[in-house]
């Protein structure tokens, strides 16, 4: 008879195209899925406050499922290696499969993995769940990796297309006897004391969550994405992030109907459909990246950057994070972020911006805020978002074009109603002032009843001058790197 197969889970929550799942099911013999927290083998990113509040609830929701499989999900914790080991002996498993991930700390986690278990003679099969394309598959001609996005995208597009996704296994293979679990609770994943209302309020995790909240997405509202994908003020982005983080849908099923779609659909719906596959790909470009340049997470990619004159201000950073800075599209980002744990992706880019090069504080300062607060704190794609932003990164914003928060506010959120929802204190004020309330007269905040610097900041920092002092910063950075290249 055929031995166990341990199926050892990670960023891969959902049973449907779980390629890893699968290919234990099909191997014939019992099935033991297993989960093992080791946040000491994730360090210096192990997961964050809002994270590990996800995936308490996400392996719940996976333990419900494979019990419906006629499974169970073992959960562990402390050493990974240990634990798979206990687990073999403790089963008699001849084989462990898992699904691969791409940072660096995974990486190197898992080839030493790899390498101990084929030793100790077991079967070893790994597969790819989380990406459309493997980071080394797709490479300029000159076989290197990808730093611009536009041609990274060409070639996603014609490079062999993704797998088909494969469906839930129906049944699993129990044991005989189930390995012992801890509980779920023993991993202490839920925040105490409990600041997670606005995130259960939120938010459904798990794969029948991603489902319902993609099928909306595509039912509804995917053709418009173009056109609405800008708007913090409405509905038009799919909110899929944290799911796609934990893999509780997988985007292989994703880009499949998409491309469907867009062949099928009229021209106007299709625009919506081929911009949505395209954030898919900057996603898959991030991972890209992270992989061919392990060291970004930390480190600029670009390396003239790492002589930044970068300002050190506990205080500011501390409005920046708790939405007080007085610049209201800002607030209403951090706010939204603290609240639901997620935050619209073009306010990430403003209030990144505005931490940057209006306060001149370090791009890492930000990048740990979101790792901490974000429900899809991801580090392949939060390390490309603030290296974007910073302009020290592949394909880069420069650095001397500087978001304006009144501006940005007034063109993405033209009627205030962003503001309005995230700052309470602001919900009285009219369209026109509410992106500036410190210029508006006073009869205005009077009437909405806004005492500046009381019931909301007045601005931490004048926007012009921040503005003159990140150039001026820049300008000598690139004086110093002429300098240098002149040497
Ligand atoms: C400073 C900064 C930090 C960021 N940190 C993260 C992070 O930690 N985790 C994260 O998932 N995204 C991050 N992003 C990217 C982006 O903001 C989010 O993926 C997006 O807002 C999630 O919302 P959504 O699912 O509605 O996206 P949609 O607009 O519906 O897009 C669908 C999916 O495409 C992917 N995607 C979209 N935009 C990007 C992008 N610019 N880069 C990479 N993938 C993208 C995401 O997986 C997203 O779920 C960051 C962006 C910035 C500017």
């Amino acid at each position: 008879m055929t031995k166990p197969t341990i199926v050892w889970f990670r960023q891969d929550l959902r049973l449907e195209d779980n390629p890893a799942l699968t290919a234990a099911a099909q191997r014939g013999g019992p099935v033991i899925p297993v989960y093992i927290h080791a946040p000491q083998e994730e360090a210096p990113w192990a997961p964050g406050g809002a994270t590990r509040w996800w995936l308490h609830q996400s392996l719940a929701a996976l333990g419900k499922d494979l019990r419906a499989a006629g499974s169970r999900l073992i959960l562990r914790y402390g050493d990974t290696l240990e634990a798979l080991r206990a687990l073999i002996r403790e089963t008699g498993a001849g084989a462990v499969f898992w699904n691969r991930r791409y940072e660096p700390q995974a990486v190197a986690q898992e080839s030493l993995l790899a390498a101990t278990l084929l030793d100790e003679e077991n079967e070893i099969h790994t597969f790819n769940s989380s990406l459309l394309f493997e980071p080394w598959d797709v490479l300029t001609k000159e076989g290197n990796p990808y730093r611009v996005f536009t041609p990274f995208w060409r070639a996603c597009l014609h490079a062999d297309s993704p797998a088909e996704p494969l469906s839930s296994p129906s049944r699993l293979t129990p044991p005989s006897r189930w390995p012992k679990s801890v509980k779920l609770t023993d991993l202490e994943l839920e925040p105490r004391p409990d600041w997670a209302a606005g995130l259960r309020e939120t938010w459904q995790p798990g794969a029948a969550g991603a489902m319902s909240r993609w099928q909306a997405f595509f039912e509804d509202r995917v053709g418009r994405y173009d056109r609405d994908r800008n708007r913090p003020d409405r509905d038009g982005v799919s909110a899929l992030s944290p799911y796609l983080h934990h893999g509780e849908i997988s985007p292989r099923l994703m880009w499949h109907a998409l491309l469907q779609r867009r062949t099928t659909r009229k021209a106007a719906s299709a625009r919506g459909v081929e911009t949505y596959m395209q954030q898919l790909v900057w996603r898959e470009f991030a991972h890209h990246l992270l992989y061919h340049f392990p060291h970004t997470s930390d480190e600029p990619l670009r390396p003239e950057f790492g002589s930044f004159p970068w300002q050190e201000d506990e205080g500011q950073l501390h409005a920046w994070q708790k939405g007080r800075t007085g610049y209201p599209i800002v607030d209403a980002g951090m706010r939204q972020l603290w609240v639901t744990g997620w935050m619209h992706n073009r306010i990430r880019m403003v209030v990144a911006s505005f931490l940057v090069k209006d306060l001149l504080l370090p791009w890492q300062a930000g990048a740990r805020w979101f790792w901490d607060t974000l429900v899809d704190a991801d580090l392949a794609n939060n390390t490309l978002g603030w290296q974007w932003t910073a302009g020290c990164g592949a394909d880069a914003a420069p650095y001397f074009r500087i978001f304006n928060p009144v501006t940005q506010g007034e063109r993405f959120d033209p009627h205030g109603g962003y503001v309005r929802r995230w700052v309470p204190e602001l919900s009285g004020f009219p369209g026109r002032w509410i992106h500036k309330p410190w210029q508006a007269p006073s009869g205005v905040l009077n009437d909405a009843q806004v005492v500046l610097g009381e019931s909301y900041p007045r601005p931490i920092v004048d926007h012009a001058e921040a503005r003159g002092k990140a150039l001026a910063a820049f300008n000598q950075l690139k004086s110093a790197r002429a300098a240098n290249l002149r040497r």
